[in-house]
């Protein structure tokens, strides 16, 4: 269900509602809009009787959310979210391509600060690396744990990038959320309940990849584990999903781009790395997602990709990524107008 406040509805009567829907043992989420604010009731609403708070002051309407995700619905939020970072002119979902650039595993701080300084000053704002890699095999690497958090905190404070990271499992959260602006759920992890809900209690935005045989709904359904904890800050991730193709990893599925921007007010970005496995192929495909719509970009990068630790064949090189933020720049100035005609179009 959905409460749907006046225009005018005072803060305080926003408050009365939501203790009331507290009082009748349901969770309200109150999500302040341009025009309005929405108020989602999540828990089991069927009892409730719809009088009881369409009466309240500031009240303009009850409705029921027919779809079975509400807080990730656009029925419940008509405008697109935007996560802000405190501190940092960075957004994702707002005016500017998000870029998130990093090597798919910290390897050294020698390695990293490379990386970083490369990537900051070809335009990237989020510096994606990982700390704790889920791996498919035991004997891989698994990455450096906390000494490669410590490292991308210094990365933030000499390049003032923000900082992406998994966590991979709800041991490791609290100390992921200590260091990162913003924490992934891995592909893996998708459907690994108990982590999303413990991401929904977290204080930093939540960066959510799809499983590799996940459909949108479930997807969706996973954002909303998340958000229905109390963390609204999620975005969510295309990284590919497994087919019967063999000429790539994954098949990069960008139709859900504009599958979920019709669904969903949350902002979605294209992994094209680990969405097409092949160094070769991710430039192409990093186009293609600008072109579609995406909010952001997520690019493996390797200053010697033959000798990554992990996902070397698909981390584009330091000339690579440069070249990739050229190419961008007509499809940027496109994605640019869009955006501004969509704002526009929704006023
Ligand atoms: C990664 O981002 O390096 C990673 C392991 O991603 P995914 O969960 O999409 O496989
Ligand atoms: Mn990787």
């Amino acid at each position: 269900m959905l409460v749907v406040m006046q225009a005018h509805a005072t803060e305080q009567q926003v408050e009365a509602v939501c203790e009331a829907i507290t009082s009748l043992g349901l969770r309200p989420h109150s999500l302040p809009g341009a025009q309005r604010t929405a108020i989602g009731i999540t828990g089991n609403a069927s009892a409730i009787e719809p009088g009881a708070i369409e009466d309240l002051p500031g009240v303009a309407e009850v409705i029921q959310v027919s779809k079975p995700y509400k807080l990730v619905s656009r029925e419940m939020k008509a405008e697109n979210t935007i996560i802000a970072f405190p501190g940092s002119p960075a957004a994702i979902g707002g005016k500017t391509l998000a870029m998130i650039a990093g090597p798919c595993a910290i390897e050294s701080r020698e390695q990293a600060f490379r990386i970083a300084e490369h990537v900051a000053g070809s335009g990237a704002q989020f510096f994606r690396g990982g700390a704790f890699k889920p791996r498919t095999s035991p004997y891989a690497f698994q990455g450096l744990g906390e000494e490669a958090l410590r490292i991308m905190a210094e990365i933030r404070e000499r390049f003032g990038l923000l900082i992406v990271t998994e966590a991979v499992d709800t041991e490791s959260l609290a100390l992921v959320e200590e260091y990162a602006d913003m924490i992934q759920i891995g592909a893996r992890n998708m459907q690994n309940f108990s982590l999303l809900r413990a991401a929904g209690r977290a204080r930093k935005p939540i960066l959510l990849k799809r499983g590799i045989a996940a459909t949108l709904d479930e997807l969706l359904m996973a954002a909303e584990y998340v958000m229905s904890e109390g963390n609204y800050q999620v975005a969510l991730c295309e990284r590919g999903i497994r087919t019967f193709t063999d000429h790539t990893r994954n098949t990069l599925d960008l139709s859900i781009v504009p599958a979920v921007q019709r669904l969903s007010h949350l902002p979605i970005i294209v992994d094209p790395s680990h969405g097409t496995g092949k160094r070769n192929k991710v430039i192409p495909l990093a186009r293609a997602a600008v072109a579609v719509g995406a909010d952001g970009l997520i690019i493996e990068v390797h200053p010697c990709p033959e000798q990554a630790f992990s996902d070397g064949a698909q981390s584009l090189d330091l000339k690579q990524f440069a070249r990739m933020m050229q190419d961008l720049q007509p499809y940027l100035r496109l994605w640019k107008e869009s955006r501004v005609t969509e704002a526009a179009a929704t006023v």
